[in-house]
């Protein structure tokens, strides 16, 4: 049997971000990730770690479906790929390859063929046409107070947009598995930078389709 492929699509609510790491001359501090045509896209690994956070909760709180269950968080991860638990064959470990593949979500349409159209215009803006700039300022943890020179300034893209990707299951994934993996989906909140002030919130979820 192949690999199956499942859509999945983000509409976001709130402004999201999700960064390079580094550091460009321009308005920002942080800037979004891009793809060649200078487009915000969202990395796989993102969206997978995202399942994985809420696949492992999900699965600590008692699911009470067989075959679904977890190692545990103090155990050692699982060895074999027939007796391992649904985390460690979703999402793989270091000896276990995953049975999961998330690829990246990129802007879907009508947006993403305005924010080409306005790229053309100008192909280097100080502020770009698809991105909100948020200031934002670092807390001491330890003074519960805001460190002084650490205001910063973030992209964001804007609420409301939607990005869509693809999800591959290997062909020995099982279908308890599989209706995990989306029923965990739906639970993902948000997704990003920034969170907990509100920043990357989700519509619905990660959403991910039935079988095509
Ligand atoms: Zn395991």
């Amino acid at each position: 049997m192949p690999d199956t492929e499942r859509a999945y699509t983000l509409t976001f609510r709130a402004p999201v971000g999700v960064f390079t790491g580094l550091c460009i001359a321009g308005l920002g501090d942080r800037t979004v990730v891009r793809d060649v045509d200078g487009v915000p896209w969202i990395p796989g690994s993102t969206v997978k770690g995202r399942l994985r956070f809420f696949a492992e909760r999900l699965l600590l709180s008692g699911v009470d479906v067989d075959p679904l269950r977890y190692h545990g968080i103090a155990n050692p991860h699982c060895k074999s790929l027939s007796e391992a638990c649904t985390l460690c064959r979703l999402f793989g470990n270091p000896s276990l390859p995953a049975l999961l593949r998330v690829g990246q979500a990129s802007l879907g349409e009508p947006w993403r063929t305005l924010v080409q159209s306005l790229l053309v215009e100008d192909r280097n803006p100080v502020v770009r046409p698809d991105v909100e700039i948020r200031p934002g300022i670092a807390l001491s943890r330890r003074r519960r107070s805001a460190l002084p020179d650490h205001l910063f300034l973030d992209e964001a893209v804007p609420a409301g947009l939607r990005f869509e990707g693809k999800i591959l299951l290997s062909d020995g994934i099982r279908p308890e598995e599989d209706a995990f993996l989306r029923g965990t989906g739906r639970l993902v909140d948000a997704l990003g930078a920034r969170k907990a002030a509100g920043r990357g919130a989700l519509e619905s979820g990660i959403h991910i389709g039935e079988a095509a």
